[in-house]
């Protein structure tokens, strides 16, 4: 099977993974794929092969060099977002892209067009692999499983290429936010490893959001309306006069690279008792803990005036910037750059304003940076995955391999 053989196959399995379900994987279609792929690296000579009954899949590439190597992985992750439905995907080759306009589903007129998505245009004269308008694509993260896997055969059939012990891993839940929760770090046993998993050619990302949540709980005191003046603490209302302590502009829609926010995701609220959910990002660790601070400032501001207990704040870390753990390893980093130069890619560091597996993995013990994985548009219908991307990034798995051991 060729690369996108791969590629095509594994996205007509539906693995869209579950916010509300509560185990592991979150889905039982997960299992089904990873079953496939289990079956797949049996057939195609893999070592150490084992699917734990949470869906993770382990395996290995052994080292071709008596030289000591040391041993990486790879990663990516099984299943497509809950976003968009990954049920009956039927992908379509548009070759030698022209440019134009892509009309991706006739009867309900979605059109791929580069208007909307101006990157398009960066892959003028590539083929283009596209939706049929009804579903997600799923190369988020298939993208990664295909590049990873046809990468490990390029090595097999090419006994010149001197590597170590490589390991690759597939996970479920990466979408819910989960991956990486019951990764089993010690048994992968590598000393560093990269999720397959971003966008665009070249991306490589290593820093990422410090994340908090922030429960903010306004309690109120309900009398009769009609005798209510001095006695009536209208919760809502004191809730408003919370949020305007807020900056203004720090807020996702008003901020962009490095910037942080506060980011009001949620409201319920009724005369006696209202609650605000926020989210709170920053990539500055300290400026991540000034925000939790004030969080907890504002609060003791309007408990000045309405009382103690009236705003009660209960903050949750989610996870932490993975670049306090990438920094002492350098060298990984270098290791990528040095591999996408010689396959040909330019490479472009960008600091994810988000969380990753990865992070979640390089604080359990295993630095993980993110390399792209060549599909764009994720989570949605105007997905696509040009070829040539997919065939680069196949390519970096490649040199990565090579350089370790070089
Ligand atoms: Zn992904």
């Amino acid at each position: 099977m060729t690369l996108i053989e791969r590629f095509l196959k594994y996205v007509s399995f539906d693995t869209q993974s579950d916010d509300n379900s509560g185990v592991t994987p979150s889905t039982p279609k997960q299992m089904v794929f990873a079953q496939y792929l289990r079956s797949e690296l049996e057939q195609l000579g893999f070592e150490e092969i084992s699917l734990d009954e949470n869906g993770y899949l382990f395996a290995t590439l052994p080292a071709n060099t008596d030289k000591p190597v040391p041993t990486i992985g790879f990663i990516a992750h099984m299943d497509t977002s809950p976003d968009m439905t990954g049920a009956g995907v039927t992908p379509r080759i548009v070759y030698g892209y022209d440019g134009s306009d892509i009309v991706l589903c006739e009867e309900e007129n979605v059109v791929l067009s580069p208007n909307r998505f101006p990157e398009l245009l960066d892959h003028k004269g590539e083929d283009l692999i596209v939706t049929n308008g009804k579903t997600l694509l799923g190369a988020d993260d298939k993208a990664g499983i295909a590049e990873i896997i046809t990468a490990m055969v390029y090595l097999k059939e090419h006994p010149e290429i001197k590597h170590g012990k490589i390991r690759v891993g597939f996970n479920p839940d990466e979408e819910i936010g989960l991956g990486a929760h019951k990764f089993d770090v010690e048994k992968f046993g590598c000393e560093w490893a990269y999720t397959m998993d971003g966008g665009e050619v070249g991306e490589l990302e290593f820093e990422n959001f410090n994340a908090a949540s922030a429960k903010v709980v306004v309690k109120g005191r309900n009398v009769h309306p009609g005798y209510a003046k001095n006695k009536m603490i209208n919760s809502m209302c004191v809730a408003n006069q919370f949020m305007n302590l807020l900056p203004d502009g720090e807020t996702p829609q008003c901020t962009e690279n490095y910037e942080g926010f506060y980011h009001l995701v949620g409201i319920t609220g009724e005369v006696e008792q209202t609650t605000l959910s926020y989210i709170i990002r920053d990539h500055d660790r300290a400026k991540f803990e000034a925000r939790k601070e004030n969080m907890l400032k504002w609060a003791a501001e309007i408990n000045k005036k309405y009382g103690e207990e009236t705003v009660t704040v209960e903050l949750k870390d989610q996870y932490y910037n993975m670049r306090e753990k990438i920094e002492p390893v350098m060298h990984i980093i270098d290791i990528a750059f040095k591999a996408m130069e010689e396959a040909g890619v330019t490479p472009k560091v960008k600091a994810i304003r988000g969380g990753t597996d990865g992070a979640q993995l390089s604080f359990k013990g295993l630095p993980c940076p993110n390399i792209f994985a060549g599909g764009l548009n994720f989570h949605g219908r105007y997905e696509f995955a040009p070829i040539q991307s997919l065939e680069k990034a196949m390519m970096v798995v490649v040199k990565i391999s090579e350089l370790v051991a070089r």
